[in-house]
C-alpha cells in the first residue's frame, strides 16, 4: 500500500502502528525515528522497523506516509524540521487527541503538494513507550480523519484504507467537531474524574477518615481514569480549552438540575434520568465500544465469580467488597488509563 511508513515517535501508538502495518503488510519499509538513544535502542531490539534513526529529517526521506506519533505540543518544533524535507505528494499525518490545535501547528509547514490528514485513533492503554504497543489496538476502534477541504479525495481514500486495514472504523470529520465531541465524551469525563479523586483525597486528608479505604465501586472506576497520564491529560486541556469550557458550562447546568432534584426530593425525576442514562450504557456494550465486565481498578483475573441471586454474581476480590453485577459473557477487557481513549 505504502513504499516506507516513517513513524515520528515510537511510544505506545507509533509501536503499535509499526507492529500492524508489519502484520499486514501495509508498507515495504517502517522508518522509526524518536527522541532519545533509549528508546531507539529499545525499538530496535524489539526489531519494530527497517531502519532507526535520532534525525526526523532522515526518517521521512522518501517516505510516502509520514505519522506524527509525539505529544502534540511538540508538533511545532518537529514540523519545523521535516517540513521541508517531505516528499512532494506524501501524506503527513498523525495521532494527537486534539486536532485543531494540531492542525495549527502543523499547516504552516506543510509543502504545497503534500496532503496533510490529521488523524486520531480513539485508541489507548495505560502504559507508554515502545514495548507496550499490541498489533490489535486498532481493531474494532475507531479512528477520526479531519481532512482540510482542499485535501485530494484520493489521498484521504488511501489513509482511510490504510487505518481500515489496521483493524479500526474510519469516520472523517470536520477537526472543530472532532473537538467538541471528545470534549464531551473523553475531556470531560476525565476533568470530572480528576476532580472527585482530588476531593476524595483532600477530604481523606482533612478528616484523618479512611474515604479510600472504604470506597465504593463507583469512585474506584474513577481512580482508574484519574490514573491517566498527567502530562497527556495537561496538553489536552491547554490545547482544547475553548471545547472543554464549553462542555463544561453544559454540565454544570446539568449537574445544577440534579441538584436540584436531590434538594426538592424529586424521585420521580430522578429516576427518570438515571433510566435514560442506563440505556446509554447498554447501547455502548451493544455496540462493541465497552464490555460488561466491571473493573474496579484492578487485573480482571483477580476477582473470583460467586453465586448471586438469579441473573446476577458476586464478585469478591482481595481488597474490594463484595459487589453485585449483571452476568454477561466475558469479552477480553483492555485497560485503558494512559489516554483513555484520550
Ligand atoms: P508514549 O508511549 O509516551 O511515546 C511518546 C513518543 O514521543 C516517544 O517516542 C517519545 O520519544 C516521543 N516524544 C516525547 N516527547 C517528545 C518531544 N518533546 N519531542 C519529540 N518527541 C517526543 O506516547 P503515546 O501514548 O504513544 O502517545 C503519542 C501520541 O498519541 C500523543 O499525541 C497522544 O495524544 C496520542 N494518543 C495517545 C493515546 C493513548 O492512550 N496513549 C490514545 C490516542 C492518541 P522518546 O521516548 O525518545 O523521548
Amino acid at each position: 500500500m505504502f513504499e516506507k511508513l516513517a513513524l515520528i515517535g515510537i511510544g505506545l501508538i507509533g509501536s503499535s502502528i509499526a507492529r500492524a502495518t508489519r502484520l499486514k503488510g501495509l508498507a515495504k519499509t517502517i522508518a522509526i525515528s524518536t527522541r532519545r538513544a533509549e528508546t531507539l535502542d529499545e525499538a530496535r531490539a524489539l526489531g519494530l522497523g527497517d531502519s532507526y534513526t535520532m534525525d526526523p529529517i532522515e526518517a521521512v526521506r522518501h517516505a510516502d506516509l509520514v505519522i506524527l506519533c509525539i505529544p502534540v505540543q511538540a508538533y511545532g518544533a518537529v514540523m519545523a524540521q521535516i517540513g521541508p524535507y517531505l516528499e512532494p505528494s506524501a501524506i503527513i499525518s498523525d495521532v494527537g487527541s486534539v486536532k485543531q490545535h494540531v492542525i495549527k501547528e502543523m499547516a504552516p509547514f506543510v509543502p504545497k503538494g503534500v496532503h496533510l490528514i490529521p488523524g486520531h485513533p480513539i485508541a489507548g492503554t495505560e502504559h507508554s513507550g515502545p514495548a507496550a504497543g499490541f498489533p490489535e489496538l486498532f481493531t474494532n476502534r475507531w479512528c477520526v480523519l479531519t481532512p482540510g477541504k482542499d485535501v485530494a479525495p484520493k489521498a484521504v481514500e488511501k489513509l482511510t484504507a490504510f487505518w481500515t486495514a489496521l483493524g479500526s472504523n474510519v469516520e472523517i470529520m470536520d477537526a472543530a467537531h472532532h473537538d467538541m465531541v471528545l470534549a464531551i465524551t473523553s475531556h470531560i469525563p476525565h476533568l470530572v474524574a480528576y476532580n472527585i479523586v482530588g476531593t476524595v483525597a483532600d477530604l481523606e486528608a482533612d478528616t484523618q477518615s479512611e474515604v479510600i479505604k472504604f470506597s465504593a465501586s463507583g469512585f474506584r472506576d474513577f481512580t482508574r481514569i484519574a490514573a491517566s497520564d498527567p502530562v497527556m491529560w495537561r496538553d489536552v486541556f491547554l490545547t482544547n480549552r475553548d471545547a472543554v469550557l464549553e462542555m463544561l458550562g453544559r454540565f454544570l447546568e446539568d449537574l445544577a438540575k440534579l441538584q436540584r432534584m436531590v434538594r426538592v426530593g424529586d424521585g420521580p425525576g430522578m429516576e427518570a434520568l438515571f433510566t435514560r442514562t442506563r440505556k446509554v450504557r447498554r447501547s455502548i456494550i451493544t455496540a462493541g465500544q465497552e464490555t460488561a465486565a466491571p473493573d474496579f481498578g484492578r487485573p480482571h483475573g483477580e476477582a473470583k465469580v460467586l453465586e448471586g441471586p438469579s441473573g446476577t454474581a458476586v464478585l469478591d476480590g482481595a481488597a474490594a467488597p463484595l459487589v453485585e453485577v449483571n452476568v454477561e459473557p466475558q469479552r477480553p477487557v483492555r485497560e485503558h488509563g494512559g489516554g483513555d481513549d484520550a
